[in-house]
């Protein structure tokens, strides 16, 4: 009796040949793009000490509270699979001491994370993300430089319905202020409230404003606005936000309710949304966290960063993604004699060396299905070697797409091949 399969977990996923050249595409531009703007690759392991994300992230946090992957190791280490990334590059920040070598450290990752939320539509255990994180500068113009790398890297990577939402939670001072006004609004509201809310309203009253209770968002249509109540050097902070913004020509709109699920986030949020998705709109979150270093033990060090969920960016250009995979190889060995088979994996690797792509048979399969294997392929040509070829020191070049076929030297096949125009990648 077959034995059963064995499955992956829900919530993650396999990233199949046929999709894997999307995420490469993605890769590349992310790279190439962080590149021009001089931020450099940080890569941190996939687990961490639970503390760093209690501390982190917070624990009055959903990630932190409900969401994490946690396990006890046989040495009794309390570790963590990375829910967010954002808490482990400052851990590295510090304990490598990268301010040390300047003090402006720019960063950008791709990298998984893992959260145990009930999956659906782009919600996932396992995701993937990138973002950037820019340490060292509490002015508004790195606020400005990090919308723009996301903003600019989402247009490149083809996406064209964005909209960025944008709101300032200010400083200590400015929330202190909004707390008691929101505190004061709510209080006649209280036994309208979840119990989560209740709670909050009295562990963490802006939290109330990221609740998705449709009831709750009807209340909070008319409670105070947070930016209402910005100390005079915040408010100067995010408008010179919003000038930039505006003479970067990003648009942006204001929402009040952006208070981001994150303990450590100063003054600017942001977020931006794709109306090509569902319910889980958001492609990408971020904002300043002037408070996260200090927290992690360093000495306080302004910040801001974004991470960008990469399964969302592919759900949300999937209904202009339809084209074919657009790979093709150069050139289809057909082997047709036994004893020209290591004479046909040399030549093969020697093309290889040149930058060609090229594939053998490793089925021993008819001539035939050969040529059907190198159609099914969209290879540029067949080589073919068989009995005769090997014995005259030749090769049967075959062009699949005119299908004109030359009997080639062996001592001249790498400059006739070479000289053919080959236009793949
Ligand atoms: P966050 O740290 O929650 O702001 O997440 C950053 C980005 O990652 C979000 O804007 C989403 O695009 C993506 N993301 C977050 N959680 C998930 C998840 N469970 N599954 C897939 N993508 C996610």
């Amino acid at each position: 009796m077959a034995k059963p399969l064995i499955r992956s977990i829900k919530g993650t996923h396999d990233i199949l040949p046929d999709q894997s050249w999307r995420w490469q595409r993605i890769e590349n531009t992310v790279r190439a793009f962080m590149k021009r703007f001089g931020y450099r690759e940080i890569r941190t392991p996939v687990f961490e000490r639970t503390e760093l994300f209690a501390r982190g992230v917070g624990q009055e946090t959903d990630i932190v509270s409900k969401e994490m992957y946690s396990f006890v190791d046989k040495s009794g280490n309390n570790l963590t699979l990375k829910p967010e990334v954002t808490a482990s590059v400052i851990r590295a920040y510090l304990q490598h001491n990268l301010g040390r070598q300047s003090p402006m450290t720019k960063l950008y990752y791709l990298d998984r994370a893992f959260r145990q939320e009930r999956p659906q539509a782009g919600r996932y255990r396992q995701h993937h993300q990138f973002g950037v994180e820019a340490i060292g500068s509490p002015h508004p113009e790195t606020d400005a430089e990090v919308i723009s790398i996301a903003h600019g890297v989402l247009k490149e990577l083809g996406l064209s319905d964005l909209e960025l939402r944008l709101n300032s939670i200010g400083s200590q001072t400015s929330r202190t202020n909004y707390r008691q006004a929101l505190k004061a609004f709510l209080k006649p509201h209280l036994s309208e409230l979840s119990e989560t809310s209740r709670r909050r309203f009295d562990t963490n009253p802006l939290r109330i404003l990221d609740t998705k209770v449709p009831h709750e968002i009807e209340i909070l249509k008319d409670a105070p606005v947070l930016t209402d109540y910005l100390t005079p050097e915040d408010a100067e902070h995010f408008d010179a936000v919003k000038t930039l913004l505006r003479a970067l020509g990003i648009p942006f709109v204001l929402d009040s309710r952006l208070v981001r699920g994150l303990d450590y986030y100063t003054r600017t949020t942001f977020e931006f949304t794709s109306s090509a998705l569902g319910a889980q709109n958001a492609l990408c979150g971020g904002g300043r966290y002037d408070h996260l270093v200090e927290t992690l033990g360093g000495k306080p060090t302004p910040a801001i960063g974004f991470a960008a969920g990469i399964e969302r960016i592919l759900l949300a250009l999937e209904t202009n993604n339809n084209e074919a995979q657009p790979e093709t190889i150069d050139i289809y060995f057909v082997c047709l004699d036994e004893n020209a088979r290591p004479f046909v994996l040399q030549l093969a690797n020697k093309l290889r060396g040149l930058g060609f792509t090229v594939e053998t048979d490793l089925l021993r399969r008819s001539l035939k299905a050969q040529l059907r294997e190198a159609n099914r392929l969209h290879a540029r040509l067949a080589l073919i070697i068989g009995e005769t070829e090997f014995q005259n020191q030749t090769v049967q070049v075959k062009d699949l797409t005119t299908t004109e076929q030359k009997s080639v030297n062996w001592d001249s096949l790498v400059d006739y091949i070479s000289r053919l125009n080959f236009n793949s990648e």
